[in-house]
């Protein structure tokens, strides 16, 4: 590995140094090969994954730390919040010269677990695993994971269940929180935290006239693109507090994920979620408001000699930002999955109508794209209960894409539309393997989801395709964990 310590520099306060306490009886979970090769681990480093996963390696380069943060969770605000449960154990290069975060999720108690146990169990941690390389491979921006590992000490939730460890990797584990926190205890370290962040995260911003707010616009564009991608997807983070939403873009912290699968924009994923704040067609909204409580982190930053009202303007006007980066991206990349092309006035309308239908159908989000991909009209025809809805989408569709470069729309369709994603009963009948010591499933389900574009039947399972019955209750996640 090679190491390039960069938190470690920032002022002392805002970390504290420690080791991880291993948990009893560690041992192996799954290890992602590739990308410990993408982050240049040596085959020394490999071999000893299970002792780096599980706290019982530390690196002499990079002392562990937790970091210090604050945040807003569900609309509040939380006050002083930090990593209660996960240390940085190491910041490094990868091939493409660029520096990862190794974080050890599960770690043990630090001075910011307030009430919690500082572990992880087993079953998130497949959750996360899983989701992580997800993501990754949907081509999302995304933490990841390179190994978990699982123990015998029990850990206590609404049930005793496994404790577990899991390395993620992540660009950037500074929050929109970092600011706030800063800001309400530290503020005299907030122009220098600014400019470190800038310098690590946005360098192009430097040269900017005014590289603060050229930064607060790039923050909020990635964050904006970043949901433009989950929900395109079908993705719903869960849990979008001001702490879980990390400066560079790149999903983050999502305990009670799900993948949507019959469409309803409504879908509450996490049961904690009573108001369903972060339901599936919150979450840009939700995004904007995050990115609204940051921007008021970055007013003390008022250049020397900067009207003060000026400033402040400047910096709300950066969040004008958010709507049109989201609509574009989502419109674009709509039109794609639809087959349709981006620039036809008609083609997001035409979008919406097939939306509809799987909302009133309640048709499987992931699937219809495939169908509408296979040029399997009929199938999709035969689940509507309302077929004239569907009949007259269909001659909307066909109209536009007539005289169109078909085959160059329908080749960026086998690209963009996956096959699969981790439906929640997927990743649970994983986890009820592996609470036995059986990784067989994560194992499937970590190559199945390796390239979700392509159709892998040597691989698939027919549960892999579908929604559980509608008459089957639903997988109750929430934040536990
Ligand atoms: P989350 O919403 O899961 O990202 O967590 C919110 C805050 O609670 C963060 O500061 C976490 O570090 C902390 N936290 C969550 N679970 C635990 C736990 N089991 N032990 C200690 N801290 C935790
Ligand atoms: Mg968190």
């Amino acid at each position: 590995m090679q190491f390039n310590s960069r938190y470690p520099t920032l002022n002392p306060k805002l970390y504290h140094q420690q080791d991880p306490s291993p948990l009893h009886g560690a041992k192996a979970g799954h290890f992602n090969q590739a990308l410990a090769e993408q982050l240049n681990w040596s085959e020394q480093d490999q071999a000893a994954w299970v002792e780096i996963c599980s706290g019982q390696k530390t690196f002499a380069e990079f002392p562990p730390l937790a970091m210090v943060y604050a945040g807003h969770q569900f609309g509040q605000w939380a006050g002083q919040l930090g990593d209660g449960r996960g240390l940085l154990i190491a910041q490094i290069l990868d091939k493409n010269n660029q520096t990862i975060d190794l974080h050890l999720k599960g770690a043990g108690l630090t001075p910011y677990s307030r009430m919690g146990d500082g572990r992880a169990v087993l079953r998130s941690t497949i959750r996360e695993y899983l989701a992580g390389h997800a993501l990754n491979s949907l081509g999302i921006p995304a933490s990841n994971a390179v190994g978990f590992t699982s123990s015998d000490q029990g850990v206590q939730r609404e049930k005793l269940e496994r404790g577990a460890m899991l390395l993620r990797t992540s660009d950037c584990h500074i929050r929109l929180g970092h600011f706030e926190w800063i800001n309400q205890y530290q503020a005299d370290l907030l122009p220098e935290f600014t400019q470190k962040c800038i310098e690590w995260h946005y360098p192009e911003c430097l040269s900017a006239e005014q590289p603060i707010l050229a930064f607060a616009t790039r923050v909020i564009q990635r964050t904006a693109v970043m949901i433009s991608h989950w929900q395109l997807v079908g993705f719903a983070h869960g849990v979008m507090n001001t702490d879980n939403l990390n400066i560079t873009g790149s999903t983050l912290d999502f305990g009670p994920f799900g993948f949507m699968e019959r469409f309803r924009p409504h879908w509450i994923n996490n049961h904690s979620d009573h108001q369903g704040r972060y339901a599936y067609q919150n979450q840009p909204s939700m995004g904007h408001w995050n990115l609204w409580q940051w921007l008021n982190n970055l007013v003390p930053l008022c250049p020397e000699g900067y009207d003060k009202e000026q400033w402040k303007q400047d910096l709300a006007a950066c969040l004008e930002h958010f709507e049109p980066t989201f609509l574009e991206h989502y419109k674009f990349g709509l039109a794609e999955k639809m087959g349709l092309p981006s620039f036809h006035k008609d083609s997001f309308d035409c979008a919406m109508a097939f939306l509809r239908i799987l909302q009133s159908e309640q048709l499987d989000y992931t699937q219809s794209f495939i169908r509408l991909q296979n040029q399997d009209y009929t199938a999709l025809l035969d689940d509507c209960l309302d077929r004239r809805q569907f009949e007259s989408f269909l001659s909307q569709y066909h109209s536009i894409r007539e005289h169109q470069d078909i085959e160059a729309l329908n080749q960026r369709m086998t690209e963009v539309n996956p096959h699969y994603i981790l439906r929640n009963h997927m990743a649970q009948k994983a986890i009820e393997l592996a609470e036995g010591n059986d990784f067989s499933e994560v194992e499937r389900l970590f190559k199945l989801l390796s390239t979700p574009f392509s159709q892998q039947p040597e691989l698939e399972r027919a549960e892999d395709l579908a929604p559980l019955p509608s008459d089957q209750p639903e997988l109750v996640v929430s934040c536990s964990s």
